[in-house]
């Protein structure tokens, strides 16, 4: 008998759980793929190591291709108060550059999208275990050992690891090829007449050694996002309070928006050591989905349709019986070269020469802008695929 077995004979006898599937994660990708696999009759836990709805860091800036997806779960954002963006902005030192975006796109806050989420999952059949944080889990061919932080394992058959940004023991993921950076969330209730300047925009604000996102969500509140990179965090700023400086002065649209206006988050959520560009390989049996499979720069606003093509992607080759190696290389087929390009791209946002190209293309030619937000996309032929 091996040791899985043996753990798992260990976990029934003292009224230890069996399931076809266990999700470590209950993030867009694991809550999303909780939902097909319930939906499809199978026996799903999903363990979520927050135990009440909470922010996140993110932009909120939702994109064609997961507003498609939402709503072919049937999660129709705009009854959850989404609002509709249609226009991109840069910023840096000089005037703005504005050009329509290539598709329409959504903003949405994560306390009420993940939230609506995890309900649709319990909704569809799948166990909810919130609170609950995963410490490890091993297998062998024979099955999975899950080890929460309280409690006795909990085995299934099939083992996701959807702990997007938090990576467990054991599977770490590598650094991406881009220069470590630290991110920053705030809401800020903006005067009236910069509120409405910003409606309908996703802005990207420009300064030394990062960008920022600013955009409009439910509330009557803008949310504030932006990435910087360690090692100029390191030298220059040091505290949330200097890259703010920088961002109002160095930024004079910037400086303008946020002028007046309240900020309503006490102190920044930040997180440190994102593997922006990382691509996950098989390991032959963990299926990795969301940020744990593919780890998109900010910028290009795509890290939740990312998170919600694995979990459509991981459902259809799971339920047609195939294994988590054909899962991983179908989606390096199907993301490789968007996560290439916007890596690609953001590296230069976060360079002074890049900036200053960055900005000079934008005067040249505003549609760069939409161009840039296209390039960056899901490709159509990998939502073909995805289709279940
Ligand atoms: C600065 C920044 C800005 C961004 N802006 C945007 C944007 O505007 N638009 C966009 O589409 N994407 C954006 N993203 C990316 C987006 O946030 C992620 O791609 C997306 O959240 C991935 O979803 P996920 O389900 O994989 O992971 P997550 O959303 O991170 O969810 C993972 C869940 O797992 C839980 N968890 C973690 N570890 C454990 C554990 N051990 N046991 C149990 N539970 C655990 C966490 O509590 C969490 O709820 C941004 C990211 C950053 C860093």
């Amino acid at each position: 008998m091996d040791a899985v077995q043996a753990l798992r004979d260990a976990g029934q006898g003292r009224g230890g759980m069996n399931y076809d599937a266990a999700v470590i994660g209950g993030g867009p990708a694991g809550a999303a793929l909780a939902t097909h696999l319930a939906r499809a009759g199978r026996s799903v836990v999903v363990f979520e190591k927050e135990a009440v709805a909470h922010d996140k860091v993110c932009g909120e800036f939702l994109s064609h291709e997961g507003v498609g997806y939402l709503e072919s779960l049937g999660l129709p954002v705009d009854e959850l108060g989404a609002l509709t963006l249609s226009h991109v902005r840069l910023a840096g030192t000089g005037e703005p550059v504005t050009a329509p975006l290539p598709f329409e796109a959504r903003s949405l806050s994560r306390r009420v999208l993940d939230e609506a989420l995890l309900r649709l999952a319990s909704s569809a059949g799948a166990e909810i275990r919130r609170g609950v944080r995963v410490k490890s889990v091993t297998g062998t061919m024979n099955g999975f050992a899950f080890l929460p932080e309280r409690g006795s394992e909990v085995f299934a058959n099939a083992a996701f690891l959807a702990s997007g940004k938090h990576d467990i023991k054991d599977f770490k993921r590598e650094r991406g090829a881009h220069p470590e950076c630290l991110a920053f969330k705030t809401y800020w209730r903006l005067q009236p007449e910069e509120a409405a300047a910003l409606s309908a925009h996703i802005e990207l604000i420009l300064f030394r050694g990062g960008y920022a996102g600013l955009q409009p969500v439910e509330g009557g509140r803008a949310n504030l996002c932006l990435i910087v990179r360690k090692d100029v965090y390191a030298d220059r700023y040091g505290s949330w309070e200097a890259v703010l400086d920088a961002l109002r002065h160095e930024a004079p649209h910037a400086g303008r928006r946020l002028s007046g206006a309240e900020c309503l988050t006490e102190r920044p959520l930040a997180i440190a050591g994102l593997p922006y560009g990382f691509l996950a390989r098989s390991n032959g049996w963990l299926w990795r989905i969301g940020d744990q499979a593919a780890v998109i720069p900010s910028f290009s606003g795509d890290g939740m349709s990312i998170a919600l093509h694995t979990a459509h992607r991981a459902a259809g080759i799971y339920l047609s019986g195939e294994g988590a190696d054909v899962f991983q290389a179908a989606l390096a087929r199907d993301l490789s070269a968007q996560i290439r390009r916007a890596t690609a791209l953001s590296r230069l946002l976060v360079s002074p020469m890049g900036q200053k190209l960055a900005m000079n293309a934008a005067y040249m030619l505003p549609r760069m802008l939409s161009f840039g937000a296209d390039w960056t996309r899901i490709p159509p032929r990998a939502l073909d695929r995805a289709a279940l």
